[in-house]
């Protein structure tokens, strides 16, 4: 009864902060009625939210379990079993790719990887001619979903799913974890419920260019994704590459300086934010009210 009425007055808000999920700073907040009720359920939330993390994880392996490195690893060679939540996700990120157009495409990864390594190397841009090459092999239609079966029939196919990953981990926990709390994954925020004596979340929405906070809106049984070129980027010669890449250029997006989206479903939250960051903004602007989210553009 406590829980559908959004909390009860005795109930305490705790919050617990994990360093270990999606290279990001990620935070989970909760009105409990004990410290070790918090505990437990942080504690089970965060198991899940891992067991997510390294199943997209595209540069490391884990033992007894196919991810995404193991797909990108046996491309071209064979079909691998994999995990329900991991099938859907791909699932999800073919369809996004024609409902953005191809703005946002999963399978660049092999484009992705080139301005990753650069971006960490730190000095200077990978060549066109890598880039050109790359391109090549991002056919999201070479992505081969059967019966619970991924086959890359490109053997140079690489998929990235850092677009999608924290929005579908959110949806992920959304659906299963009833109550009123707050998951803030990098900046990809569910809120669950209200607080207590039914008041919104309150989601500040920073201005990643200027500093401050651009709005702050309510939230309840929602999410909030925001993509900007300033969460991560390096410079080279006084000009700043982000991490969002256009795959019409194959360069960074420089459309917009961040865009954040509102939206009911986690997994279509994180999309667009990435896909409207680099869509011109009527395309944009048609792409959010197709889902009936609202974006907010800089
Ligand atoms: P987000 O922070 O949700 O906007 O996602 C950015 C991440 O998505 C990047 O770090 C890449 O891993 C990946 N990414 C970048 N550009 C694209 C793109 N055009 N399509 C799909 N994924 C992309
Ligand atoms: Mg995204």
């Amino acid at each position: 009864m406590c829980l559908l009425l959004g909390g009860c007055s005795h109930e305490e808000r705790f919050s617990v902060t994990w360093l270990d999920l999606f290279d990001t700073v990620c935070s989970f907040t909760a009105y409990c009625g004990s410290r070790e009720e918090f505990d437990a359920l942080a504690e089970d939330i965060h198991g899940e939210l891992l067991r997510v993390h390294r199943l997209c994880d595209a540069y490391h392996e884990y033992e007894g379990m196919v991810n995404l490195c193991s797909l990108n690893a046996r491309a071209g060679i064979e079909p691998l079993a994999v995990d329900g939540f991991l099938y859907s996700l791909l699932e999800d990120a073919a369809a996004y790719y024609e409902l953005s157009g191809g703005a946002l495409n999963a399978a660049m990864g092999s484009v992705l990887t080139l301005w990753h390594d650069a971006r960490e190397e730190g000095t200077a841009l990978p060549s066109d001619e890598a880039l050109r090459e790359a391109s090549l092999h991002c056919g999201i239609r070479s992505l081969v979903l059967a019966d619970g079966t991924v086959f890359f029939s490109d053997p140079e196919l690489r998929l990235d799913l850092g677009a999608l990953a924290k929005g579908s981990a959110a949806q992920h926990i959304f659906s299963r974890y009833p109550g009123s709390w707050l998951l803030n994954l990098g900046g990809t925020v569910a809120a669950k419920g209200s607080k207590p004596r039914g008041a919104k979340w309150q989601i500040a929405v920073s201005n990643a260019v200027d500093g401050g906070t651009l709005r702050t809106e309510p939230l309840q049984d929602g999410f909030c994704a925001t993509s900007s070129d300033s969460q991560r980027y390096y410079t080279v010669d006084g000009v700043r590459y982000s991490h969002i890449i256009d795959p019409e250029t194959l360069y960074p997006a420089l459309r917009h300086r961040q865009v954040t989206v509102f939206c009911e479903n986690g997994t279509t939250a994180d999309a667009l934010s990435t896909a409207l960051f680099i869509l011109p903004r009527d395309e944009g602007e048609a792409l959010a009210r197709r889902f009936g989210a609202e974006a907010i553009w800089l």
